[in-house]
């Protein structure tokens, strides 16, 4: 949001102030999971959450549900790129991730947050993709993680998919309904007394008051010692130290009516670009496609194109014949925040060390928040992090 001078109250002795220990702005999983690590921390903090719509707004409310572990390639490449040795860390981060969230939010509330723990699927349409799974799955079972090479006739089988010759499934991944799982995150923070949630309320200017950040929207100044930006996609909007490390990157669904449960878990296929998932209550929900317009689908705007939707549509006509007869109820978009190398990256702003942020998700911010979130924690307290989560490593 750009404001004017006209706008800007921020002079006027009346504008409401608002002072605490820790602001943070952002009301997605990884601002709400920042506040919640911090008062676990110390619940005498005063922290204050400031976002620009309504808690999940963003990326976290228009996401697919899958809470999976790595990253956004498979295993193969991420051992080629970090090491047999860092590439396990990345996974088992992300493993970890899970049983943080079921141990805080989830375990008692399946139901409700129509959380499932049922695996995910890789799935190759052509031979080359098949053996680069069938790698992966041989370097993963020698490193201990679970997962199962999959034949074309199981494929059919277990998830009424055509058109697919081979497939890996990981044992350990899970699905939730994003927006119900903030929803309890969010009233988790508001059982704490010293914290404050501040909706509808766009941050539009950080200065440096004195020892303090002043944070301004219209309505508010709001001021503390600390900040972290749990901004994602948009962080380049707040801070230029965003503009060459975390790129908005758009990305698209849509939802058709429920059919009868035809899948055994989610799926990725195509290297990880396109995904689909049966929800409990029996709708299918499919995204992907961004490489037929990477140059489109970057920027601010959530809106949708024909040629990225028709092409899930295609998709569903081509591999999904369960669905043949279903009507599309539901399409949409997100802006996500792609990192540089592909990790998140949690840390200060070098030029500002009162300005603490985490982002950089990458389309796995389900599989990768949550512990980031404790990761941004353990930095405010002075604890190590991982050096691959570590914007140190910029
Ligand atoms: C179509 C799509 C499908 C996806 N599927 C999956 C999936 O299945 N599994 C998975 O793990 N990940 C998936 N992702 C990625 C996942 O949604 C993100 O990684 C995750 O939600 C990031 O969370 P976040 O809290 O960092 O960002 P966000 O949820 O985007 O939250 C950032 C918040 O900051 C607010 N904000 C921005 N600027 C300001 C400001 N100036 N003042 C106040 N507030 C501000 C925004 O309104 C927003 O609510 C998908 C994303 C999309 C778009």
């Amino acid at each position: 949001m750009s404001v004017s001078i006209w706008q800007d109250r921020s002079n006027r002795h009346n504008l409401a102030e608002q002072c605490s220990d820790i602001i943070v702005i952002g009301g997605g999983i990884a601002g709400l999971s920042c506040a919640y690590w911090i008062l676990q921390e110390d619940s005498e903090l005063k922290v204050t959450l400031i976002e620009k719509g309504e808690v999940g707004d963003g990326a976290t409310g228009r996401n697919a549900g899958f809470i999976t572990c790595g990253s956004v390639e498979h295993f193969n490449r991420l051992v080629e790129k970090h090491g047999e040795s860092e590439a396990l860390e990345i996974w088992k981060f992300s493993e970890t991730n899970l049983e943080l969230l079921e141990e805080h939010l989830i375990t008692g509330s399946e139901k409700e947050l129509q959380f499932e723990k049922k695996g995910s699927f890789s799935l190759a349409s052509t031979e080359t993709e098949f053996q680069e799974l069938k790698k992966s799955a041989l370097l993963m079972q020698k490193l201990g993680i679970e997962v199962e090479v999959i034949e074309k006739s199981d494929i059919d089988s277990r998830l009424g998919a055509r058109g697919f010759i081979g497939g890996i499934k990981y044992l350990g991944d899970a699905s939730i309904h994003p927006m119900k799982l903030l929803d309890k995150m969010k009233e988790k923070l508001l059982s704490f007394k010293n914290f404050k949630l501040f909706e509808n309320s766009e941050v539009f200017k950080i200065n440096s008051v004195s020892q303090e950040k002043e944070v301004l929207t219209k309505g508010h100044r709001f001021k503390a010692p600390i900040v972290v930006l749990a901004t994602n996609g948009y962080s380049a909007l707040l801070h230029d130290y965003f503009k060459d490390k975390i790129y908005p990157t758009r990305g698209q669904i849509l939802a058709t009516s429920s059919v009868e449960k035809f899948m055994e878990g989610p799926c990725y296929a195509n290297f990880v670009l396109d995904y689909f998932r049966q929800l409990p209550s029996g709708e299918l929900v499919i995204g992907g496609f961004r490489q037929l317009q990477k140059d489109v689908e970057i920027g601010y705007s959530d809106e949708t194109s024909d040629v990225i939707q028709n092409a899930l549509e295609q998709f569903i006509q081509t591999h999904l014949p369960a669905l043949s007869e279903a009507d599309i109820t539901h399409r949409w978009s997100g802006i996500m925040g792609f990192s540089v190398d592909g990790q998140p990256m949690v840390g200060a702003i070098p030029s500002d060390q009162q300005i603490y942020f985490l982002g950089g998700f990458t389309a796995h911010g389900l599989g990768l928040a949550f512990h980031g979130a404790k990761c941004l924690a353990d930095i405010l307290f002075d604890r190590e992090i991982p050096s691959f989560i570590s914007a140190k490593r910029f």
